[in-house]
């Protein structure tokens, strides 16, 4: 492997002009992308072309294709749709209607393309890049361009960005927009959720993605819906009765509202379509429910483009960018787009083959493999519907005779819940008893512990905070009193749903279990040790401290054999979910409850600015949560579109601050002239919000004034995203599953014994994978005393925001450029990495 890390300043975008468009139909942060097209080929020193109107804007020329500077894309980023215009376009599908695009791009030097549209635009692309020489020749036969152009422009080079609602596209796995449709959908849903418990009413919604059940999928997972009708998976002969006897069953059980979602593309396995009247006739005709159908629309496309869309689009713009530069001759046509959590590059019609191979696939009636052509991610998407909108009857469950606890630790993370649900309804169905733990470990040593059945936690994804009740209390001042609790209620497994003290607590137990069993070490005196030596007692520092004092006593103890056979109940399968909005959990890129609050912090932002609109000169300097970690204010700053984010890991000085509000007094003598500047609560001790508040009101004077808000709780409340929603259902589902598998492998002699580290397990998505981790290796990646991991991947995308500011900077580009291919995945795959 090549370890030298590349950095784009190499790169120059010199005497190079990249056009850049939108096509087809419209989808929310297409504005970002575009945006971040323009102000990184800006930076590359390269000219930079809005093609307005899609492809027609491409054909018809003139002030259709026009240059831009900086500030043509000043405030868009927060606006959906596109700015640029998009069309479909007749004559781009004739020879002619191309001969005349390129035309109009060579008279203007463009030989770089940013194409931003769904498969058709990129099929176009593609096409039209394949074309290209011959359509020089055929300029300069007609003498409409001398041979020194033909020679000068001779290769058309193509990058992709899929943007569209439907994520139809495979290649992604995720296009933009698709977020922030979501997004639309699930305020609907949860509006209509409360008209309908009033009322006792069945809702039959029908939501957009035109043959991709995408959207619908996703929305059915993340609202809890009773049934959903998708094209890639159509009902069993005879749904109508099951459907009918599902619906009767849910209301017998004094359930007021039935939730019905129908892709627009729904068909029969006999190929015909299922509309969302019909499924409402069905269900008044058959059981008399007062049922009402809304229709989604368009309302699915419009609004304000999401934290993750902004985000992604940025992304995307950049590597796009970077492609351009890096393309040859040789290289094809390609798409930049999201496999995980990382940026990659595919070939354009791979992609549009595979896209298309779904439809054949589904047009002949392959069902099976149409939802395999999807990708890893949709098929993991159905399991997981299929897995808990279904009870099996109590006759056709396993019985396992294990008992799994669950409990929430730490502060309250929107999408808790969700991962609660999750974890009862799958351990429901592989035949364990499932327990809910009160109040978390704080109540568990009380004996909060109850039972817990698949109603319980009917309608629980949509909940904010959490439900069973959370403390931040870490297990060691309590170690005695759960063994006994775990003891009494039989435990044979725990799922700790939560943040950094989740972590922490996990770690405490199984030092706890190793010292006992393995080493035969007691714990004389642990709590009380535990409270003496920490003096203080920052809960950070603290925890940590406490837990390299359990150590120390144990180590320096006797051996008792009587703490020991207590704290074998520790040697159970121990999973911990990653739950918290500051997202600083080691082993995880994304934490349950990070993009909830990101959402809220960048829509405050977007109010905060546009508050100014009609003054002029205004600096907001904005602080967030997070502890010690900056994921919050650097990825807000980036999808605010902010000018600087001050954050714990990037530490900086008097000059770069002075350098700071230079930039910004400079932009204000541009037509740009509001600016926001985020700050992590924990960023430097002595340069607080009301110090940077101060320094830039002194330094501002006479040129701009400043405002300063702290954002405060509010990150930690309101309803989960769709994001966080099917994350924490997703990630519990699994953890569940894992569960199960290490119970059955450590159960012997009629009970179960798992001492070994890989036995707790912290399960996070890295990369492009979802993997179970040890938390005793993850010691080795973690900084206790600031409680944030010690590497953070989103570090990597500091300098995109800076660049997206107009600040100049290095970018350590080393993770792009390879061309991937796209390949199916196999079943396994599906099984282990999707998320
Ligand atoms: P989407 O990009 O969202 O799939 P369309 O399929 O409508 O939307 O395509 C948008 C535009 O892209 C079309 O109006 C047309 O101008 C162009 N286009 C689509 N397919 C082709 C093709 N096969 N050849 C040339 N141009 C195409
Ligand atoms: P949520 O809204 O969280 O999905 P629901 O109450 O809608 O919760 O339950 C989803 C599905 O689970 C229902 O459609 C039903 O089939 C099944 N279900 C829920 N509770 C029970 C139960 N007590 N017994 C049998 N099936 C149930």
């Amino acid at each position: 492997m090549d370890h030298q890390p590349k950095f784009f300043e190499n790169l120059s975008g010199t005497g190079k002009a990249i056009g850049v468009l939108t096509s087809g139909g419209d989808a929310q942060g297409m504005n970002a992308a575009v945006r971040a097209v323009v102000r990184m080929g800006i930076y590359v020193k390269a000219k930079v072309y809005f093609v307005y109107e899609g492809y027609q804007g491409m054909v018809d020329g003139g002030d259709n294709i026009v240059e831009v500077s900086w500030e043509s894309v000043s405030s868009i980023l927060q606006v959906g749709g596109t700015v640029i215009g998009s069309a479909r376009c007749k004559s781009f599908r004739t020879r002619e209607g191309r001969l005349q695009a390129a035309y109009n791009l060579v008279q203007r030097g463009i030989t770089n393309l940013c194409v931003i549209g769904g498969d058709g635009s990129l099929t176009g692309a593609n096409l039209f890049r394949e074309e290209w020489s011959g359509l020089l020749e055929e300029l300069a036969q007609k003498g409409k361009i001398d041979q020194e152009a033909v020679k000068k422009y001779a290769y058309l080079n193509i990058v992709g960005m899929v943007g569209s609602i439907d994520n139809d596209f495979c290649g992604t796995d995720m296009t933009i927009g698709t977020d922030s449709a979501l997004h639309r959908i699930i305020e609907v849903v949860d509006a209509i959720m409360t008209t309908a418990q009033s009322h006792q009413r069945t809702f039959v919604l029908e939501v957009m993605g035109r043959h991709c059940g995408y959207l619908a999928l996703v929305s059915a997972l993340a609202c809890g819906a009773d049934w959903v009708f998708i094209p890639e998976y159509p009902p069993e002969e005879g749904w109508e009765d099951s459907m009918c006897v599902k619906l009767s069953e849910n209301r017998a059980r004094k359930k007021r509202l039935n939730i019905i979602i129908v892709a627009e593309g729904a068909i029969d396995c006999h190929n015909k379509p299922i509309t969302s009247e019909k499924v409402k006739d069905l269900v008044v005709q058959r059981l008399g429910f007062d049922t009402r159908v809304t229709i989604l629309g368009h309302v699915q496309r419009g609004g304000t483009p999401s934290a993750f869309d902004r985000i992604l689009a940025s992304r995307m713009g950049v590597e796009a960018v970077l492609a351009l530069l890096e393309g040859t001759p040789d290289t094809p046509a390609c798409v930049v787009s999201l496999s995980g959590n990382q940026a990659v590059r595919l070939p354009l019609m791979e992609c549009v083959q595979m896209t298309q191979e779904v439809q054949k696939a589904m047009d002949e009636g392959r069902f099976v493999e149409a939802v395999r052509l999807r990708g890893r991610s949709f098929e993991n998407n159905l399991n997981t519907y299929k897995l808990l909108s279904h009870k099996k009857p109590d006759a056709e469950l396993p019985k396992t005779n294990f008992n799994v606890a669950v409990l929430n630790v730490g502060a309250p993370a929107a999408g808790m819940n969700a991962a609660v649900r999750a974890a009862v309804r799958v351990g429901i169905t592989e035949g364990h008893k499932m327990f809910a733990v009160i109040d978390g470990f704080e109540g568990f040593s009380r004996g909060k512990i109850k039972e817990i059945s698949w109603g319980d936690v009917g309608g629980w994804t949509g909940q904010g905070g959490s439900i069973l009740g959370t403390k931040r209390t870490l297990p060691a001042k309590y170690l005695e009193k759960i063994a006994d609790q775990m003891r009494t209620n039989n435990i044979n497994a725990l799922m700790v749903i939560g943040g950094f003290e989740a972590y922490l607590g996990l770690l405490e137990l199984s030092a706890a279990r190793e010292k006992y069993d393995e080493f035969c070490v007691p714990m004389v005196m642990v709590p009380a040790t535990v409270s003496n030596n920490v003096p203080g007692s920052d809960f950070s520092i603290g925890a940590d401290t406490a837990l390299n004092t359990i150590t120390d006593a144990y180590e320096s103890c006797l051996q008792l054999h009587e703490a020991r056979s207590r704290f074998e109940e520790f040697c159970v399968p121990i999973c911990v979910l990653p739950a918290t909005i500051s997202n600083n959990v080691p082993g995880t890129d994304f934490s349950i409850g990070a993009d909830t609050a990101l959402n809220a912090i960048v829509e405050t932002c977007d109010r905060i600015k546009q508050s100014a609109s009609g003054t002029k000169r205004r600096v907001f300097i904005i602080e967030t949560m997070g502890g010690y970690c900056g994921y919050l204010a650097n990825m807000g700053a980036l999808a605010a579109g902010a000018d600087a984010a001050y954050i714990f890991e990037e530490q900086f000085d008097i000059r770069e601050l002075q350098a700071n509000v230079e930039h910004l007094t400079e932009k204000m003598k541009t037509s740009i002239q509001r600016g926001l500047v985020l700050r992590n609560e924990n960023c430097n001790e002595n340069y607080t919000t009301d110090f940077i508040y101060q320094l830039y009101s002194e330094e501002g004077k006479g040129v701009f004034d400043c405002r300063k808000n702290v954002l405060g709780h509010m990150q930690q409340g309101g309803a989960p995203s769709p994001f966080d929603r099917n994350f924490g259902t997703k990630i519990s589902a699994k953890a569940m599953q894992w569960i199960s598998k290490k119970l059955k492998e450590t159960y012997r002699k009629g009970k179960v014994f798992a001492n070994t580290d890989d036995s707790v397990c912290l399960l996070g998505m890295r990369r492009r994978n979802l993997v179970f981790q040890p938390v005793a290796e993850l010691k080795n990646e973690t900084d206790f005393v600031h409680r944030i991991p010690m590497e953070q991947w989103w570090l990597k995308l500091r300098p995109l925001m800076k660049i997206l500011a107009k600040y100049k900077t290095s970018y350590d580009v080393s993770d792009s450029g390879q061309l991937e291919h796209v390949a199916m995945h196999s079943p396994k795959e599906a099984e282990t990495g999707a998320i």
